[in-house]
């Protein structure tokens, strides 16, 4: 076995090859399927080596495992493959995605520190946002993540933290990365995207400008609705210094199962986010000719409000679709009880098509003003957009759309 810090993915790979052998350590037995390192512990040859692996600083001859609740063979592999598609310099697998966001706030944040954020959050980084950080004397502003004129003055003074998520959950809102990125740094803030909606296929905000990234991989990279995990990306210092003390002292470590679940995700998240997207655009298109569909919010589309900054910062329109139904929750409901394909389900990012009524379900702790503002009403519906033949899916939509035009009625 190579040492811990040898999980290498060769820099002349290309995209799709190093996600398909990028970060592979093989065991002594060069087994083809990479291995499944279920172990909490590592053994040591003597006392004297146990001594070195915990000296501080350590050598870089002694670096090994010695914990999985530090680091594991399997999750290490993950960390590398998804390091090398983000293309920075480290990475560190955690238990979920909220714990890949509250790590990434809390490992830098503390009494008297700032954040700014943008308002259109994911309902848990909301929660974190608005209601944890405060309660530890974090200052904590929201802004309207669209107006650049609000990020300006919230970043008139010095900040510490910015974070934001584009395209935001679930009314898919988009932040210009570049442009706030630019006033983050003169307020001396470090900014933390939410990638999980553009996936790291789609927009790679360290290119744009961003510090670091955080993914719930439960989503896409899993892509099947089989095990929670996340990940945050960034600088080697930043990982090293900043983050992992913080995770290997409070515990939200990624479990080496779900680490070996989400690593064979990865070699296929090309080939499936690109049949999601394309989904998803056909799903818009005809949801924006359908009655009564009053909008269809997708980046992807010329009708988005910020189908400019889409084009510019994304390569794609995403897996998900938001739209609004005339008729409010009557119809909403009656859209959703008619589908037979397309399940209800507030998860995402799933082979299978899901959708959810965000006003009544992730969403249903926000108070009205909030949901107004987010543009949630009571009509609106998320659809995660899955790898299924797209006419199978015009149909379970047709159902729905019947449905809710009789349920205005
Ligand atoms: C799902 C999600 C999260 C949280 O991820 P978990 O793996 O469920 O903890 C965070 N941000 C966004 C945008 C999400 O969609």
């Amino acid at each position: 076995m190579a040492k811990k810090n040898e999980f290498a993915t060769d820099p002349a790979w290309r995209g799709r090859t190093a996600l398909v052998h990028g970060g592979t350590e093989r065991s002594q037995w060069m087994e083809t399927g990479e291995a499944m390192f279920l172990t909490s512990g590592f053994t040591y040859g003597s006392a004297s080596e146990a001594e070195r692996a915990f000296a501080t600083p350590i050598k870089p001859e002694d670096q090994r495992f010695v914990y999985s609740r530090f680091g594991n063979p399997t999750v290490a592999m993950f960390e590398a493959r998804l390091a090398a598609l983000e293309g920075a310099e480290a990475c560190k697998g955690t238990t979920s995605g909220m714990s890949a966001v509250f790590a990434a706030l809390a490992s830098q944040l503390r009494v008297g520190s700032r954040i700014v954020s943008s308002r259109a959050l994911f309902g848990s980084c909301h929660y974190i946002v608005t209601e944890l950080l405060p309660r530890w004397g974090v200052e904590s502003v929201l802004v309207d993540g669209a107006d650049l004129a609000q990020w300006k003055k919230a970043l008139s003074v010095k900040t510490d933290v910015v974070f934001l998520e584009s395209p935001s959950n679930p009314m898919l809102d988009l932040v210009d990365i570049r442009a706030v990125a630019k006033l983050a740094k003169k307020a001396g803030a470090k900014v933390v995207v939410d990638n999980v909606f553009a996936t790291p296929m789609l927009q790679s905000p360290l290119k744009l400008g961003a510090d670091i990234v955080v993914y719930s991989a439960t989503k896409h990279i899993d892509g099947q609705g089989r095990v929670l995990g996340g990940a945050v990306l960034g600088s080697r210092a930043w990982i090293d210094g900043t983050l992992v003390p913080f995770i290997r002292h409070t515990g939200p470590t990624l479990s080496a199962f779900n680490a070996w679940v989400l690593l064979k995700g990865l070699e296929t998240l090309p080939l499936r986010v690109a049949a999601h997207s394309k989904n998803a655009l056909a799903v818009a298109k005809f949801l924006e000719k359908a009655k009564p569909v009053a909008r269809v919010l997708y980046p992807g589309l010329p009708s988005h409000p910020q189908y400019a900054l889409a084009r510019r910062q994304m390569k794609d329109g995403g897996p998900l679709v938001a739209f609004d139904l005339a008729g409010g929750k009557k119809a909403a409901f009656a859209f959703v009880d008619a589908l037979k394909l397309i399940r209800i389900s507030n998860n995402l990012g799933d082979a299978k098509s899901l959708i959810c009524h965000p006003a009544t379900t992730t969403h249903q702790r926000l108070p009205a003003d909030e949901k107004t503002r987010l543009g949630i009403s009571p009509g609106s519906l998320r659809l995660s957009v899955g790898i299924e033949d797209p006419a199978d899916l015009f149909e379970d939509l047709a159902r729905g759309l019947a449905a809710a035009a009789k349920a205005r009625r």
